[in-house]
């Protein structure tokens, strides 16, 4: 880990790889994460707006981040925030899995600073990177004292977005993300001037689980036109402790997949039935193997929850030793607009 030493107020930038840090491994090869937080710092072209203090977490792609990797981000902002002098944290992330760790952050987060993560769709090593000016304004974001108490935030392309609901929304865009049920938060420019929306203030934070608390499996399930339920099944024989299903429209499945769901439920499996489609919530509308015969099937409805959202969420309460009921009951909360 590499610390930089600073006195006065400040920002802290955990550097954790992706594309903000990835160059091309040798002609022709693909990019790879390579460069450490103090290079990435020193490729803004805008001057920092506050004092940064760097500190290097991971050097990898975020697609190869595990929910462990994330639980380890989340223990390194608390490890800043113990720092009085720290007036918010900035992580550099790869945007794969943005909106899994930002969520995870977002849901154990108890501190009124900002936590704010930024990346990059260009390499450090493009013509045009957009690394550098991501990291400006998110710093800019990170120390102003306006965002104070609003949570965890991604910044992006100049706009800002609350954790909750936000993902990727596009593959190589530069404004990549979207947070379609809940919009932005506001926006910060070039030269760090913020605009924010009024905002709710966000939750009860969740604890952190300590090193400790095992790594329940997790998978995510995804429901198609002819699906049956021979991945459920090999979930379960893998030893899942939960299962996100990834249903269509409202959260729907079959008849089949709905018999297995009850067979896991029964075995003490907690299965969140979520949704392929973009925005909008899970509703148990239908029969026949739909939405309503998951929830009579002992499957928890996800509410606005995404897939790689809802399964942050039940990781974590796994991991907490939550019980089915209590899960049922978070993901009621969560699911729904502030
Ligand atoms: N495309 C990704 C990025 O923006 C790769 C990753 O998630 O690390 O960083």
């Amino acid at each position: 880990m590499t610390v930089t030493d600073l006195r006065g107020p400040h920002v802290v930038l955990l550097a954790t790889g992706g594309t903000i840090s990835s160059r091309a491994s040798q002609a022709g090869g693909g990019a790879v994460a390579s460069d450490t937080g103090d290079q990435v710092v020193a490729s803004m072209v805008t001057p920092a707006s506050h004092p940064v203090r760097v500190v290097d977490v991971f050097r990898k792609g975020s697609y190869l981040l595990t929910v462990d990797d994330m639980v380890v981000i989340c223990a390194r902002i608390k490890e800043a925030l113990a720092d009085p002098q720290v007036l918010g944290v900035v992580v550099s992330h790869g945007t794969d899995t943005m909106e899994e760790t930002a969520y995870l952050v977002d849901l154990t987060h108890d501190d009124p600073r900002p936590v704010v993560f930024t990346g990059a769709q260009q390499a450090a090593d493009a013509e045009s990177p957009d690394g550098p000016d991501n990291l400006s304004r998110a710093i800019a974001v990170a120390g102003s004292a306006e965002v104070r108490g609003r949570g965890v935030l991604v910044v992006f392309a100049g706009r800002i977005f609350r954790a909750a609901g936000v993902r990727k929304g596009h593959t190589t865009r530069l404004d990549a993300f979207a947070n379609p049920d809940f919009g932005t938060a506001g926006s910060v420019s070039g030269t760090g001037d913020i605009r924010l929306q009024e905002g709710p203030s966000g939750y009860e934070a969740l604890p952190l689980p300590d090193g400790g608390a095992g790594s329940p499996r997790v998978d995510l399930v995804a429901v198609h036109p002819g699906a049956d339920s021979a991945l459920l099944r090999a979930s379960l024989q893998a030893g899942a402790d939960g299962i996100v299903l990834q249903g269509t429209g409202t959260g729907n499945a079959n008849k089949e997949i709905c018999a297995a769901v009850a067979e896991a439920v029964a075995a003490g499996v907690v299965v969140v039935t979520s949704t392929r489609v973009e925005a909008g919530p899970v509703v148990p509308v239908y029969g026949d193997g739909g939405g309503a015969d998951l929830r009579a099937a002992g499957a928890i409805p996800s509410g606005l929850l995404r897939p790689s959202q809802s399964l942050i969420l039940l990781s974590l309460l796994l991991r907490l030793g939550a019980p089915g009921d209590r899960i049922a009951e978070v993901f009621a909360r969560h699911g729904k607009p502030l």
